[in-house]
């Protein structure tokens, strides 16, 4: 089957089946004259990178309704913005989402360049995020190539290289399934039928578009493909958090260094983490209780940090008290939040109710 067949065929699947996301303009919509709004896609597309679409959902929501443009955005309180992603992970994507609002603003007249070059030149677009946004909202026949599109072509071509060494060839394969017409669905559709027809266990390949020509079910190796190398083993890093808490309620939290790891977060008092044994003074004189600890994984390690805990007046030498409702605990990211929760239950309730109480 020539690939132009392919992609007419992709795309007449599409039609019927393709996912409502809150940011997409879908085929009847696209055929009633909408067109996509570029700062919804890259919005979008920002929030997915690395992250599922179900838990996006709700963050693409609440964004839009506070900031529901460019400019909007690019006028928004650092703070605030850090506050909301919380919870959403690799916080340098908020950070840099900040940067691009500003940038588009400033030396683009709130307009985002449409092609993918333009796009490639703002501040946190990488070269899969520039393509996507260029095929989905200006409709540029670039090919986008994620984990569900990866899996999808090695199917149906039958790429038995394990990935990541069969990236260049699966792109290649890729990009010559892309057609002129509608390109940016047809990214679409290629994602939606990795997410939920080719899937990665057990592809429905009796409902697939593609099952007459694609090889791996013709010689039943779907399930197999694609192959990959074996990954090296994380590292465990250990790191010490002091979470003091004053009886009214507030906690003493500091903000982390700007560029780095959740940099520009809140986080607790602590040490470095570190391979080794950490090891840090507490940020104030108190009866430092061990309160156990958390783990949490990170792209490139696993975290073990241990908890001290304690209710204390004293003066700290560094951070900041932080009291309810000022401050709430969503506005930290999640693994300083699992340690608050921990030195929660292990500190005594606080003797009044309200909002002191997090
Ligand atoms: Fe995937 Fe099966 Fe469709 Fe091939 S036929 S692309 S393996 S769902």
């Amino acid at each position: 089957m020539r690939d132009a067949d392919l992609s007419d065929g992709l795309l007449a699947w599409y039609d019927r089946h393709a996912r409502v996301m809150p940011w997409r303009i879908g085929p009847a919509e696209r055929k009633a004259g909408l067109r996509p709004d570029p700062y919804r896609v890259w919005l979008s597309e920002i929030m997915l990178q690395q992250t599922t679409v179900a838990a996006v959902r709700a963050y693409f929501v609440r964004f839009t309704d506070l900031w529901p443009d460019v400019s909007a955005l690019a006028g928004a309180d650092d703070s605030a913005v850090l506050g909301e992603w919380a919870g959403l992970g690799y916080y340098a994507r908020a950070r840099n989402l900040l940067k691009c609002a500003r940038v588009v603003v400033s030396d683009h007249g709130g307009r985002f360049p449409d092609t993918r070059d333009g796009l490639l030149g703002l501040p946190g677009v990488g070269p899969y995020t520039a393509a996507a946004v260029a095929a989905i909202a200006f409709d540029r026949p670039e090919t986008v190539v994620d984990g569900n599109v990866e899996r999808v072509v090695s199917r149906l071509r039958a790429v038995r290289t394990p990935l990541p060494a069969a990236k260049p060839e699966l792109t290649a394969l890729a990009a010559a399934l892309t057609p002129r017409t509608r390109p940016g669905d047809h990214a679409q559709a290629m994602m939606d039928l990795g997410a939920t027809v080719c899937t990665p266990r057990s592809p429905a390949c009796g409902i697939c578009p593609w099952r007459d020509p694609c090889a791996a079910r013709a010689r039943g190796i779907a399930g197999d493909l694609p192959r990959k190398s074996p990954k090296k083993p994380k590292p465990v890093r250990h790191g010490i958090a002091y979470l003091a808490r004053r009886p009214d309620g507030a906690w003493l939290l500091e903000t982390r260094p700007g560029s780095g790891l959740l940099g520009g977060m809140l986080g607790w008092p602590g040490a470095a983490w570190v391979e080794g044994t950490p090891d840090a003074d507490p940020p104030l004189d108190a009866d430092w209780q061990d309160a156990g600890e958390v783990r949490h994984t990170f792209t490139h390690f696993h975290l073990i940090l241990s908890l001290r805990a304690a209710e204390t007046c004293a003066a700290p030498s560094r951070g900041t008290w932080h009291a309810p409702p000022g401050f709430r605990a969503s506005d930290l990211p999640t693994v300083m939040r699992k340690a608050l929760d921990q030195a929660n239950s292990r500190l005594p309730p606080l003797e009044r109710t309200g909002p002191g109480a997090l």
